[in-house]
């Protein structure tokens, strides 16, 4: 069995300001430290559940966070970006049994993270996948089943871990905190990796899941200024629906991952 995991930051327990997330600031230390042992967690479990691979993507900011000396010896960790159109999806094939996200977050335009946002926050508001709302999650959620990968646990803020278990009810997930307005409310450190290791345990125990994966997706990104719609308007196959939003219709879901490659 080989899983795949995708981690990113600002859905990891405690985690709560800016500031917490970016590489120098002084908060950021527990902030790695702590994306840190819930990857170990999760990896722990998929090894303990005859997992013989466990490839980490470290997809938040510069792609440097992870603690590398502090994870579990037989872990592959991909660092920094790829310059592909999978991104925080990057070394993703057919070949992985199972999707695992740790440390995932809310939407741009969702209220249940004061850091819900949709891939690069300064230019784009929010993305729509068939007319709902698209976190980073399900985005990244297609990049793999395009290649028949499902995602079998997901690990965040309570909105999130909502969101991905009434999306696709194969997942598993786990919220670590709950927020409003710029507050969080969290379990322990401890304890978020301690729900983040049952829950994959628990998780990799489903066999034979298929992904979902639409006939068609009909996308629109919408940016914070028009000024950036109408430069996406001109990308092979982009359409400009109103001031702010573009629009791009694929049955291939790289299709749309590259359009955003470019255009956000
Ligand atoms: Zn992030």
């Amino acid at each position: 069995m080989k899983i795949y995991i995708s981690a990113d930051i600002e859905g990891v327990t405690g985690v709560t300001h800016w500031d917490d997330t970016r590489l120098g600031h002084t908060e950021f230390a527990y902030a790695a430290r702590q994306m840190t042992r819930e990857v170990a967690a999760a990896a722990r479990a998929a090894f303990e559940m005859g997992a013989s691979d466990v490839l980490v993507k470290d997809a938040h900011g510069t792609g440097r966070n992870l603690l590398l000396e502090e994870l579990p010896e037989r872990l592959r960790v991909h660092r920094g970006w790829d310059n592909s159109p999978y991104s925080m999806m990057a070394e993703v094939d057919g070949g992985f049994d199972a999707v695992l996200f740790v440390g995932y977050h809310s939407a741009g335009g969702s209220d249940a993270n004061p850091l819900a946002h949709s891939f690069n926050s300064s230019k784009l508001e929010s993305i729509f996948i068939n007319g709902e709302r698209a976190s980073e999650f399900i985005f990244n959620y297609y990049l793999a089943a395009k290649h028949g990968v499902p995602t079998l646990f997901l690990s965040g803020d309570e909105g999130l871990a909502v969101e991905a278990r009434t999306f696709d009810k194969n997942i598993y997930s786990v919220g670590v905190k709950s927020s409003l307005g710029d507050s969080t409310l969290n379990v322990s450190a401890k304890k978020g990796a301690e729900l983040i290791y049952d829950g994959v345990k628990q998780a990799l125990t489903k066999k034979d899941v298929h992904p979902i994966y639409p006939e068609k997706f009909d996308v629109i990104f919408r940016f914070r200024h028009h000024q950036d719609a109408r430069r996406a308007s001109f990308y092979p196959g982009v359409e400009q629906v109103d001031e702010v939003s573009v629009r791009v219709v694929s049955e291939d879901f790289l299709d749309i991952a590259r359009a955003k490659m470019f255009i956000v």
